[in-house]
């Protein structure tokens, strides 16, 4: 690099969020020449974050190892806010030792923001309680979707409600359905607002925008659209797109958000003596936890989906067993 000697024993470091907005001329040969990718922590790697930042805070009945595995996704600065704010919480109830209760308030805290004081009339509360039971009943029955953890209808942060979904473990590919199941879930609030009320509400915006995403991600990057010639489009696209590749990309993409509400659709009217018990489970006690979940869920099978068939036919299965 021009102003450094190239025999002396100096080594430049440097390190950046938005590798594609630095200016090419860094990256030159000659220039910084190692590139090394760091990506989010796996479970063990989040484990020994939070070692280092539980260090000098006093820690009760914690198992570092399930917070660990309750925290994907998470970075190095998300874990080190968890910390803190588990010391918070244990402060503030004036405990001597952070417990586990305490890193789960944190966990919550730091995904789904600080409690708000906004206040909903009853009929908003009503709406938003089956809205996020819709989005639970549909986790809970498709096999391939993280188990629910926590349902909750007071506000936080700019939600109404939220429904928490921990996954089991560190995932790094997905298949089709898999995907085709988290649009589901995400649907499955506007479709239980739909099914229950007849009506939709705005509340739905920031799930909408969630579904738009994968289904263009689908389609563009990863070539799971119907329409033949998909993957060389998926390739092709951007270098001067036609107007027909586009409107064949959109419909795709439309086809696979109508599969997921479809989807949602049935297993919520299938399920609606479920949804209302959830629903009315949220409206008396303002959360429902994984074990609350449970009770209400006892005895539902799960949908079942055979390998290469696809949900269309593993949701009407579901409708169709007399167990359901
Ligand atoms: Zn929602």
């Amino acid at each position: 690099m021009d102003g450094f000697p190239t025999s002396g024993e100096l080594v430049v470091m440097a390190a950046s969020n938005l590798l594609d907005k630095l200016d090419p001329a860094l990256l030159r040969p000659g220039r910084f020449d190692r590139q090394v990718f760091v990506a989010p922590p796996d479970v063990e790697g989040r484990r020994r974050i939070l070692e280092v930042h539980t260090r000098d805070k006093p820690l009760g009945d914690v198992d570092l190892g399930v917070v660990a595995t309750q925290t994907s996704g998470l970075t190095g600065a998300d874990l080190a806010n968890v910390c803190n704010e588990a010391a918070i919480f244990c402060a503030r109830r004036h405990g001597s030792t952070l417990t586990q209760a305490d890193f789960d308030g944190a966990f919550e805290r730091v995904v789904a923001g600080v409690q708000s004081r906004r206040v909903l009339n009853a009929h908003e509360k009503r709406v938003v309680a089956f809205h996020e039971a819709g989005h639970a009943l549909c986790g809970e029955l498709l096999p391939s979707v993280d188990r629910v953890h926590k349902i909750s209808i007071v506000p936080r942060g700019k939600a109404l409600g939220y429904t928490l979904n921990l996954p089991a473990e560190d995932r790094y590919l997905k298949s089709r359905e898999e995907l085709i199941d988290s649009m589901t879930v995400l649907l499955g609030g506007r479709v239980a607002e739909g099914v229950v009320f007849g009506a939709v509400t705005t509340g739905a915006s920031d799930d909408l925008r969630k579904v738009a995403e994968m289904a263009r991600a689908m389609v563009c990057d990863y070539a799971m659209g119907a329409a033949p010639g998909s993957a060389q489009r998926a390739v092709l696209d951007g270098v001067g797109e036609s107007e027909i590749r586009r409107r064949v990309r959109d419909e795709e993409e439309q086809e696979l958000v109508f599969e997921a509400q479809h989807a949602a659709q049935r297993l919520i009217e299938a399920n609606h003596g479920k949804l209302a018990e959830l629903a009315e489970h949220l409206l008396e006690h303002e959360v429902l936890e994984r074990d609350g979940i449970d009770r209400i869920m006892d005895g539902v099978p799960r949908a079942e989906r055979r390998p290469g068939v696809g949900l269309r036919v593993a949701a009407a299965e579901a409708v169709d067993d007399p167990r359901a």
